[in-house]
């Protein structure tokens, strides 16, 4: 556990799986925690309610939307941008309004996001992107488009490290294999397929992913700063 007693941490996309993990740890470790979520409001008010959190219906898509959102959380201490779409198949037959709505929120709204926030952040912020390991790594056949998106918050994670690095704020992708939400299922049709690709075969939980994040954001990762740390039972090595 860490100390996050009185920091201001907003958490883009967190109504469900990994993002709903990371706002139930840094909620659990004392931090005042702002989630935004674009469908899933049932979902989102119970984990308001059950973690004393505040729910905020902010579509990541929608660029001003976003930051109207997060310039009206003031100076954050910490944003970590979760909000992310999965769309796999045939290149050739997927629809490329899906694929441009899956560039919208897993390439556009991170840039803009930690943009925004690093307008008010304090000296000593911390900015954490979810990418994947699917950025390094995609062994399969039909992810194209998708590992374009997370190899895209790479180059942007390497960039604005060097334009934020010197107040002090950092900013860093954690970079899953497979995780068991709704997006991949554990007992999916993927399933088999992903843990031939693995170390250790099995998927991941999400709280094994909030607890990197609260590493992150927390007073011991100071120096750590434009990298990807990876967390993938070793699909990428
Ligand atoms: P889920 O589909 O389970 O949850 C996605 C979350 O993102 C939901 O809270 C959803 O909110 C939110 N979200 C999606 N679109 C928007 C939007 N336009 N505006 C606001 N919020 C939005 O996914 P995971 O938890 O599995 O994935 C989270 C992140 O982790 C993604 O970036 C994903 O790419 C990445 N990742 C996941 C892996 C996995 O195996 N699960 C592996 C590697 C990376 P709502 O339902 O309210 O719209």
């Amino acid at each position: 556990m860490t100390d996050f007693a009185g920091k201001n941490v907003l958490v883009i996309g967190g109504s469900r799986g990994i993002g709903a993990a990371i706002v139930s740890r840094l909620s659990a470790d004392g931090a005042k925690v702002a989630f935004t979520y674009a469908g899933s409001r049932e979902a989102a008010l119970d984990l308001a309610a059950s973690t004393g959190s505040e729910a905020i219906r902010s579509d990541a898509a929608n660029r001003q939307e976003l930051i109207d959102t997060v310039r009206g959380r003031g100076g954050l201490d910490v944003l970590v941008i979760n909000a992310g779409t999965l769309v796999l198949g045939d290149a050739l037959e997927l629809d490329a309004d899906a694929i441009d709505h899956m560039i919208d929120v897993n390439v556009r709204a991170p840039y803009h996001a930690a943009v925004e926030a690093a307008r008010q952040m304090p000296d000593g912020g911390r900015i954490i992107v979810i990418g994947s390991t699917n950025g390094d790594r995609i062994p399969f056949a039909g992810g194209a488009a998708y590992a374009l998106t997370k190899s895209a918050v790479q180059g942007m994670v390497r960039g604005l490290a060097r334009d934020f690095g010197p107040r002090g704020i950092t900013i860093n992708a954690v970079q899953p294999g497979p995780v068991d939400t709704d997006m991949n299922p554990a007992d999916g049709p993927m399933a088999d397929t992903m843990h031939s690709f693995l170390a250790i075969k099995r998927h991941g939980r999400p709280d094994e992913i909030a607890g990197l994040v609260a590493y992150l954001a927390g007073p011991e990762a100071g120096f750590i700063t434009g990298s990807f740390q990876t967390i993938d039972g070793g699909f990428a090595a």
